[in-house]
């Protein structure tokens, strides 16, 4: 039992004008893995999180002014006059975040068997991000196997740092909702998305390797641009992804979040050099056992934890030396 006054921050647990962003919120049981206990604590740079998959059921009392957004869906409300008690159930997930607001407009739309639902909070953009938020859903089902839940949601939210993922929902930067931020604001939208893949149903300790989850989410989104634009908007972010990250070695991918001084460094090796190693992997391959790879990839660890030389076996087995590529790319 405890009580926690949530800050006044633009943070994951924090709130500010518009939305109440209750994130990493409980305390939550270290994972056992081949190391042992995890004991890797938090730290500022990246998402420092490692969970194992549980459900979830949480009651929660608000003024009922409040829309909820969250992880899974509400399945049970009752009110009175100023104040909501609702049930909110996360089945098969890794983490359970609510966003609230008294703000929100919100938009639908159904693919499959999803419920896909936009929270904004200004009408700029708010019809396009449920479009790329879908369009997403379809493409990375459609490539890497089907999303699995029921649910999901994304959450324009006081936040200073582009988006985050959590299982079913992710929170995006309010101030990526304008004109001028439309293709930032699809980048952001695809790579969370992405991360429903990698992270959400395969999961990884992203401290000590944050590489497993970044790197290919980081790939996906140019995988989203590639399958909606066409080949050519492919080749030109994998061009600005190679000169950017040109000063890197492909082995430095490979470090532990503890290992980078700081956001830039971290996200030129882990992000942008994971990419271009991705897309190095798949060229040697070719599309058929890159994508079959992929899909067995997400199928047998689906709902479990991966580490990194799960992963490299998986491609052993189809001929691929990961490190030798990895190498080829300093
Ligand atoms: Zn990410």
């Amino acid at each position: 039992k405890y009580d926690v006054k949530i800050p006044n921050c633009l943070g994951r647990f924090g709130y500010g004008d518009n939305t109440i962003n209750i994130t990493n919120w409980f305390p939550v049981c270290c994972v056992y893995d081949e190391k042992g206990w995890d004991l890797n604590s938090y730290m500022a740079l990246g998402d420092p999180f490692y969970s194992d998959i549980s459900n979830f059921t949480v009651n929660i009392l608000i003024p009922s002014k409040y829309d909820i957004a969250c992880t899974g869906s509400i399945i049970e409300e009752k009110k009175n006059e100023n104040k909501k008690l609702c049930k909110l159930q996360g089945k098969k997930v890794r983490d359970f975040a609510i966003i609230l607001s008294d703000k929100f407009k919100i938009n639908k739309s159904v693919y499959g068997h999803t419920s896909i639902t936009t929270y904004s909070l200004n009408k700029d953009l708010a019809v396009e991000s449920n479009k790329v938020a879908r369009e997403s859903i379809k493409i990375f089902s459609e490539l890497f196997g089907e999303y699995p839940y029921d649910t999901y949601s994304v959450v324009a939210s006081d936040f200073f740092v582009g988006g985050m993922e959590y299982p079913t929902l992710v929170m995006i930067d309010k101030n990526l909702y304008s004109e001028n931020s439309k293709f930032l604001l699809e980048y952001v939208i695809a790579h969370e998305t992405a991360h429903q893949w990698w992270y959400s149903v395969v999961g990884n300790d992203e401290i000590s390797e944050p590489w497993l989850d970044e790197a290919l989410t980081e790939y996906s989104t140019v995988l989203y641009f590639e399958n909606k634009y066409g080949e050519e908007m492919k080749d030109k972010l994998i061009k600005t992804m190679e000169v950017q990250s040109e000063n890197y070695k492909g082995a430095d991918i490979f470090r532990s979040s503890t290992e980078f001084k700081n956001s830039t460094e971290y996200s030129l090796n882990v992000y942008t050099k994971g990419a271009v190693v991705f897309n190095e992997i798949r060229k040697k391959v070719g599309d058929k056992i890159f994508f079959e790879t992929l899909q067995e990839y997400y199928n047998s660890y689906m709902f479990q934890n991966v580490n990194g030389i799960q992963f490299t076996d998986i491609w052993k087995n189809k001929g691929v030396n990961i490190d030798e590529i990895v190498s080829q790319c300093d």
